[in-house]
């Protein structure tokens, strides 16, 4: 089953999104950010395959962040198709409106318990402005191992809770579980993930990834391709270092929240990498937590110290 990408110069800080187009099926996996000129952009990318609006019946989301899922509403009115998402991810698309208040209002109250400044907590809520999507949407909902026209649906949580990835015959569209340049952003991407072991979670994503009987070579939701076994393998690499991070980041005699670890970490942020930064930091405290690096003293602002062992820990205990 051959399928054909469409990229998204204007993508997001991950880079240029990409919509695969699988003709024969009629299926559209993440039709891109919202706006005119990716709308554009889509309707070029189709038509320069001989394909019409009506030839599309099924769009796939990978999950509900907006440079993938943004699109979505405006092709399924335009072409009658219908738009599948893993349930869980689901409602902050279909109850887009309240869905968005309920978020932001959760992003902030999550940043103020990571110990972020208000200042900056302002910024984020300011910077993170609304794509053009109807207040409600109808979307489909799915659960693990579901297929659409023969797509299989792999959920993939970390990245956001109801992260799916798509399999067609052997080939794997990884959306934003596994990409080529970046490691996916954990923690502050889906602030719904804060009262668990969002890393944890991803972690066992990829042990997941790495046991299904796929062609190495996979299709990310920005860029082109991306190796699987060997881009999960660094990827692991990259947490293994960042839990050694923030570890060390970390004093055994005063306390430390979140947001100052990601600022010894990642120095000045604003905006979204605020919410990122703070985000990595606090998933990353909470794995190490769980090891017995650090200890949480505190929850409002949230604050740890590191245990006594957790310096010569780290190395040995990594071996995830
Ligand atoms: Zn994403
Ligand atoms: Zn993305």
């Amino acid at each position: 089953m051959t399928a054909f990408r469409i990229p998204h110069e204007h993508g997001s800080p991950e880079g240029e999104n990409s919509t695969y187009v699988f003709p024969k099926r009629g299926v559209v996996i993440d039709p891109g950010p919202s706006g005119d000129r990716p709308y554009a952009t889509l309707c070029a990318g189709l038509d320069d395959r001989g394909l019409d609006l009506t030839d599309v019946g099924e769009i796939l989301v990978t999950h509900w962040h907006s440079d993938h899922a943004g699109l979505a509403p405006r092709l399924a009115t335009a072409a009658k198709a219908r738009i599948h998402m893993h349930v869980q991810d689901v409602p902050l698309l279909s109850d887009y409106a309240v869905a968005r208040r309920r978020r932001t209002r959760r992003d902030a109250a999550t940043l103020e318990r990571w110990g972020v400044p208000a200042p900056v907590v302002s910024n984020v809520r300011a910077s993170d402005a609304p794509s053009s999507i109807p207040d409600t949407v109808p979307v489909v909902g799915h659960e693990d191992g579901d297929s659409v026209v023969g797509l299989t649906l792999h959920h993939t949580p970390g990245h956001t809770c109801g992260h799916v990835a798509v399999r067609a015959d052997r080939t794997l569209y990884t959306g934003d579980a596994v990409l080529p340049m970046y490691t996916p952003n954990v923690g502050g991407s889906d602030t719904r993930t804060d009262g668990e072991n969002p890393l944890a979670t991803y972690l066992d994503t990829l042990d997941r990834l790495s046991e299904l009987d796929v062609d190495p070579r996979a299709r990310p939701g920005h860029g082109q391709s991306v190796c699987l076994p060997e881009r999960i393998e660094t990827t692991r690499e990259h947490h293994r270092e960042r839990v050694r991070a923030v570890v060390e980041a970390t004093p055994t005699e005063e306390m430390v929240t979140p947001w100052e670890v990601a600022r010894t970490l990642f120095g000045e942020m604003s905006g979204i990498h605020a919410k990122m930064g703070a985000g990595e930091a606090a998933a990353h405290l909470t794995y190490a937590e769980t090891l017995g690096f650090v200890e949480r003293v505190d929850e409002q602002p949230r604050t740890y110290r590191a245990t006594a062992r957790s310096k010569q820990a780290v190395e040995r205990s990594m071996n995830h």
